[in-house]
């Protein structure tokens, strides 16, 4: 039997670079590829960049020069993509540049410089595609693109305009995901709230019956499945009000990603944040008095040019009074090509560390006192991880988002596998995590 040719991939960059990753090796799979997790097991290497910020191009083009140097055969793709010639300025030898969703392309490239051996052994597909996620949770990507035009932000020169999926196919997509052990769905896009949008919300047949492109119909057709649903990239516009019943339901995750990236009115409106004219605050309250669970997680930008010691001191009173479980902090950094860059009055890099610090240090405090609400309460969780020799499990609340949020530590855990549900009451709390142990023993 001849060998079925080995890709090695380099996914760099956001959960959705990762979902695109994801379809490239599906489709790589599909055609009678097989993978490597090193570099001299693969015949080729395709490394999926990421361009967002200076330094994550830096990073994209160190790790080129790092496949090119260990296997020699490499293929770029992703968001860097779009600077061909910077890449290729850098590192000539680099087999062929290709810019982000270019799946055909990627795979088309790969053909010419590896062709495929058909086999019909290796040529299945895994009915739920390959996923670099673990098997019980995955990414599900309801657009690509975005509509709006942050200053700081060159990803719809990127990634276009917003660009829906029609709600039928996520919806089928979704379904399947389930059908094969998928047990958490994290619903991401560039802004998930403006979903269906450019469709002007068109129906599509979902089991012969019509359903909207509309973010809260979207939400609620996936609130059926038998799996968590996660929605990040939300911003607070009034239409998401509809969503929040239905995390008091329990349809939906109490969860909210909103990347806020600041609270001074002045800064949001030279950020030209989607979203800045609303009452935000007000909103919140409100969603919490209809889903007191509510977790909302957040990223804050500081040192934004021209921001303030008083734009930044009404960010951290923000944070303490919208009570923000989880967030994220970015020192302010200049991206080619961004508007922001003309901006001028630049943050001098010591206040914005300084102001960096103290934002955490205030978001710590308000992580601390949140979580410490939930001590002695029983709740689900789900398992990520098992640590047989600790007789312990890390697993995650309805509250924690893998990879980015806190995590539920389970002691007294024998017979606990990764992927499990199951009730737990909380024995205690810190600054990010919560301990606990099975309710039923
Ligand atoms: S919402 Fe703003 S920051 Fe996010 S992708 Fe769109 S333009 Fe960029």
């Amino acid at each position: 039997m001849t060998q079925a040719p080995k890709i090695g991939l380099v996914s760099l960059g956001c959960p959705k670079a990762l979902v695109d990753s994801e379809r490239i090796l599906t489709t790589l799979r599909a055609q009678g590829y097989s993978f490597s997790r090193d570099y001299e097991g693969a015949d080729m290497v395709i490394v999926n960049t990421c361009g967002f910020l200076d330094s994550a191009k830096a990073e994209s083009l160190e790790a080129i020069g790092e496949a090119l140097n260990e296997n020699g055969r490499v293929i770029v793709t992703g968001c860097l993509g779009v600077e061909e010639s910077l890449i290729r300025e850098t590192h000539p030898s680099v087999l062929a540049v290709t810019g982000p969703h270019q799946y055909e392309a990627v795979v088309e490239a790969v053909h010419s410089h590896l062709p495929p051996v058909p086999n019909k052994f290796v040529d299945l597909v895994p009915e739920q595609g390959l996923r670099l996620t673990p098997r019980h949770y995955a990414y599900l990507k309801i657009s690509e693109g975005c509509n709006n035009r942050c200053s700081f932000c060159i990803i719809p020169q990127i990634r276009g305009d917003l660009a829906s999926r029609p709600a039928a196919s996520v919806l089928y997509e979704a379904e399947r995901l389930v059908k094969n052990g998928v047990k958490e769905i994290l619903v991401i896009s560039q802004d998930t709230s403006a979903y269906g949008v450019d469709l002007k919300y068109a129906t599509s047949p979902y089991h012969g019956r019509q359903v909207s492109a509309r973010f809260v119909d979207l939400a609620r057709e996936l609130g059926e499945l038998d799996a968590w649903i996660r929605l990040h990239y939300v911003y607070p516009y009034p239409h998401v009000d509809a969503v929040i019943p239905l995390m008091a339901e329990g349809k939906v995750l109490p969860y909210l990603d909103i990347p806020f990236q600041h609270a001074s009115p002045q800064v949001l409106k030279s950020m030209r944040r989607p979203a800045n004219q609303v009452k935000t605050l007000d909103r919140i309250k409100a969603w919490r008095d209809i889903c007191p669970d509510l977790t909302i997680r957040s990223n804050f930008i500081v040192g934004f040019p021209g921001e303030t010691e008083e734009d930044f001191e009404f960010l951290l009173d923000w944070i303490e009074e919208a009570e923000i479980d989880r967030a994220g902090c970015f020192e302010y950094e200049p991206v080619t090509g961004a508007p922001a860059n003309d901006i001028g009055n630049e943050v001098p890099a010591e206040v914005k560390r300084e102001r960096f610090e103290r934002l955490m240090e205030v978001a710590q405090d308000v992580s601390v006192a949140q979580l410490a609400k939930k001590v002695g309460r029983t709740i689900e969780v789900l398992v990520d991880d098992v640590r047989p020799e600790e007789n312990r499990a890390i697993a995650r609340s309805k509250w924690d988002a893998p990879e980015i949020d806190g995590t539920v530590i389970i002691d007294d855990a024998a017979g606990i596998k990764v992927g499990d549900k199951l009730d737990v009451t909380v024995t205690a709390s810190d600054e990010y995590d919560l301990f606990a142990v099975p309710a039923t023993r």
